[in-house]
C-alpha cells in the first residue's frame, strides 16, 4: 500500500526521502512525490508513475534542503493523476503534507472549509486535512496540526512540514503504521523499517493518536491528543539489510518461493525442542484451551487460505469445531463470537486494515486473541494476547509465498499443542507428527529441482481467458490459493471449485480444451475428485493434476501430471502449493507481467 518517509537531520533530504521511498515501492502504488523546506519555500515534486520518473525530474532539479516528506500514493480518493498526487499543500504554499489513509468524513469537512472560502484542486481526501490544517494555523504547526486531526474521522499516518516552523518534521497516525527512527544525525519517519534501518536500527513505534515533533536541533517529542509528553520505549532492532535484495534471482517472487524449505526448518527449530512442542508462553494453556467455547479464525487473502487449511488440521486434530471468517465480511456482519472464544488472526504484515478492525471488534466482546504474523512489532503484535511469528524474513514480492507456507506451519504446532493439552493425541502420536513436519523441508525441495514443467504449463496457459481450478476438502483449499495466486500474478481470470460442486452449475464453463489444475492429495477423496475428472474430461477439460497419487483415473484423465511428494495427508497443503505458486510465478513472466508489483495491488492492505 502506500507508504510515507520523512527525513529531519543534517544530511541533505532529498536522496534520503528518495531512497525510502524505493524501499516502500513494492507495496504498490500509482505515482509519487516530495517535498523539501528550501531556503524560501517548500520545494515541491511530483511524478505520476513509477519512481524513476520522480527521481529524474529530481535530477533535473536543484532542489536541496535538511527536511522533507515523501510519498507513494496507493489512490483511494481520486484518480492517479499529478493533480492528486502527494505532497498536498495549502492555498499559500506554506504547509505540505503527506498521507496515508482514508479520511471518511472529508466530504462534510471540505464543504466546511469551502464556505470559509478555501479552494480545493484535487479529488482526493487528502487535501482536506492541509487545509484543516492552514484553517488552524496561528503560527505553531504542531498545535494546528493538533487541532485538524482531531476533526478527522478514519485512517491516517501524517508527515507534515512548514514554511512558518522550517525546523521541524511534525508525525502523527491512527489506524496507519507509522515509525520513528533515530539517527545519529538526526531523524526518519516512515510507513515500514525498511527505509530507515540502513540509517539506524533505533526506532519508536507509534501508537494511534500520538503526535511526535522532530526537530533539526536533534530534540524530539511525542504527546498524546491531550499535548501530555508521553515516553516512548526506544526499541534496538536486528534486521539484516541482505534479507530484503534478490539474491541472484530475477524477481523476488520467485527467490521467496526457493526460501521456503529453509523458512519453514527455521521455524520448524523455533517451534519444538525433541521432537516436543515449544512455545513458552506464546500459547494459551491446558486450562485456557478447555475453556475456549469457540474457535474462530479471521483474515484476509492468502492469510485467509492458511486458516481454512488450520481449520482443517484443528478440527482433525481436537475435534473442535473452527469457523473461518474474511475479515472485511466478520467487521460488519452479525457476530457470534463470544467472551470465551478463542480467535486467531493471520496477516503478513501485521498491519493489514480490515484484520485490524477485527481485533478491536473482537477485543471489545472480550475473547482471546492470537495472532499469526511475518512482520516483527507491526501494529497487529501489540493488539493480541498472544503473537506467533512466522520468522521467514521480509516478503517484498505482493503475492505471498513464503509467508503462507510458515503461516501453515505455526498453525500445525497450534493444532497439535492444542490437541496434545486437550488428550487428543500422546506424546508419541505428537512425536510422528513433529518427525513428518520436520520432513516438508526437503519434500519442498523436490517441487523445485525440475522448473520446466511449470515453465511448460505456463507457456500452454498464457493465453487463456479463464483458468479453472478443482479440488475437495483441504485440496479445495490449496486450488483456492492456486487460483489466487495465478490470478493476481497473470491477470488471467481464474476460479476455484469444489470438485463435487461443478455439476451444480459451473460444469457449464466447460468446453474443449478448457484448462482445469486439479489437486489431488487427499487420500479419502480421491476416488471421488478422480470420477470428477472423468466428468470434466468427457466435457472437453484439459486436466494438469498436482498430485501425492499414482492413481490410474488420475493419470488416464490428465494431460500433465505434477508429483509431488508423500505425505501424512493434514500437511500436503505446504507441498501442493509449491507447483501453484511456479505455476503462477512463470505464467506472469511468460505475460511479461511486473511478477513483484503486479498491477491494481498493494502489499501490505492498509486501507479498509
Ligand atoms: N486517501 C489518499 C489518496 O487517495 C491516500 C491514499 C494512500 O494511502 O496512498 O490520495
Amino acid at each position: 500500500m502506500c507508504g510515507i518517509v520523512g527525513y529531519c537531520g543534517k544530511k541533505d533530504a532529498g536522496n534520503i526521502l528518495l531512497e525510502g521511498l524505493k524501499k516502500l515501492e513494492y507495496r504498490g502504488y500509482d505515482s509519487a512525490g516530495i517535498s523539501i523546506i528550501g531556503e524560501s519555500s517548500i520545494k515541491t515534486i511530483k511524478s505520476v508513475g513509477k519512481l524513476n520518473n520522480l527521481e529524474e525530474n529530481f535530477a533535473l532539479s536543484s532542489i536541496s534542503g535538511n527536511i522533507g516528506i515523501g510519498h507513494t500514493r496507493w489512490a483511494t480518493h481520486g484518480e492517479a493523476n499529478l493533480q492528486n498526487a502527494h505532497p498536498h499543500l495549502n492555498s499559500k504554499m506554506t504547509i505540505s503534507l503527506v498521507h496515508n489513509g482514508i479520511i471518511e468524513n472529508y466530504l462534510d469537512l471540505k464543504k466546511e472549509l469551502i464556505a470559509e472560502g478555501y479552494e480545493f484542486k484535487s479529488n482526493t481526501d487528502t487535501e482536506v486535512i492541509v487545509q484543516l490544517i492552514d484553517f488552524y494555523f496561528k503560527g505553531n504547526i504542531l498545535n494546528a496540526t493538533l487541532n485538524a486531526v482531531k476533526r478527522l474521522k478514519g485512517s491516517y499516518a501524517l508527515g507534515i512540514i512548514s514554511m512558518d516552523n522550517p525546523g521541524e518534521l511534525i508525525a502523527v497516525k491512527n489506524n496507519s503504521p507509522l515509525l520513528l527512527g533515530i539517527c545519529d544525525d538526526g531523524f526518519m519517519m516512515s510507513s515500514e523499517i525498511s527505509s530507515i534501518v540502513e540509517h539506524t536500527n533505533k526506532i519508536i513505534y507509534m501508537d494511534d493518536l500520538e503526535i511526535a515533533q522532530l526537530n533539526l536541533n536533534g530534540k524530539y517529542k511525542i504527546f498524546n491528543y491531550n499535548l501530555d509528553e508521553i515516553e516512548k520505549e526506544i526499541k534496538i532492532m536486528d534486521l539484516n539489510t541482505n534479507s530484503i535484495s534478490k539474491n541472484g534471482f530475477d524477481h523476488y517472487m520467485l527467490k521467496e518461493i526457493f526460501e521456503q524449505p529453509h523458512a519453514v526448518k527455521n521455524l520448524l527449530n523455533k517451534r519444538t525442542i525433541d521432537k516436543r512442542i515449544n512455545l513458552s508462553d506464546n500459547f494459551f494453556s491446558k486450562e485456557e484451551i478447555e475453556k475456549f467455547s469457540q474457535i474462530y479464525i479471521i483474515a484476509c487473502g492468502t492469510a485467509f487460505h492458511a486458516g481454512e487449511v488450520a481449520k482443517f488440521a484443528i478440527q482433525k486434530l481436537t475435534g473442535k469445531q473452527v469457523l473461518c471468517e474474511i475479515a472485511s465480511e466478520f467487521n460488519y456482519n452479525q457476530k457470534f463470537v463470544d467472551e470465551d472464544a478463542l480467535v486467531i488472526f493471520i496477516s503478513q504484515s501485521g498491519e493489514t486494515a480490515d484484520t485490524l478492525m477485527s481485533i478491536d471488534e473482537v477485543k471489545k466482546i472480550g475473547a482471546k486473541t492470537m495472532a499469526v504474523v511475518n512482520v516483527e512489532n507491526s501494529t497487529m503484535t501489540r493488539e493480541v494476547d498472544k503473537v506467533m511469528y512466522c520468522y521467514c524474513g521480509p516478503e517484498i514480492s505482493v503475492a505471498s509465498t513464503k509467508a503462507y507456507t510458515t503461516q501453515l506451519a505455526n498453525l500445525y504446532i497450534v493444532a497439535l499443542d492444542m490437541a496434545l493439552k486437550l488428550g487428543k493425541i500422546t506424546q508419541e502420536e505428537l512425536e510422528t507428527y513433529v518427525d513428518e513436519l520436520y520432513t516438508i523441508p526437503e519434500k519442498m525441495e523436490a517441487s523445485l529441482k525440475d522448473l520446466n514443467v511449470y515453465k511448460e504449463i505456463a507457456d500452454e496457459i498464457k493465453h487463456e481467458k479463464s483458468i479453472y481450478y478443482t479440488g475437495r476438502g483441504m485440496d479445495f483449499t490449496s486450488a483456492k490459493e492456486g487460483s489466487l495466486k495465478l490470478k493476481e500474478t497473470s491477470y488471467i481470470h481464474t476460479e476455484a471449485f469444489a470438485s463435487g460442486e461443478l455439476k451444480h452449475g459451473s460444469m457449464a464453463l466447460m468446453e474443449e480444451g478448457t484448462k482445469v489444475l486439479t489437486v489431488l492429495t487427499q487420500e479419502h477423496t480421491l476416488n471421488k475428485t478422480a470420477s470428477n475428472l472423468e466428468e470434466l474430461t468427457s466435457r472437453g477439460a484439459y486436466i494438469y493434476a498436482i498430485t501425492t497419487y499414482d492413481n490410474e483415473v488420475v493419470s488416464k484423465n490428465s494431460k500433465k501430471i505434477i508429483r509431488i511428494a508423500d505425505t501424512m495427508d493434514i500437511f500436503a497443503p505446504m507441498l501442493s502449493v509449491v507447483p501453484s505458486q511456479l505455476i503462477a510465478y512463470y505464467t506472469s513472466l511468460a505475460k511479461g507481467n511486473d511478477v513483484d508489483k503486479p498491477r491494481n495491488l498493494a502489499k501490505a492492505v492498509t486501507v479498509e
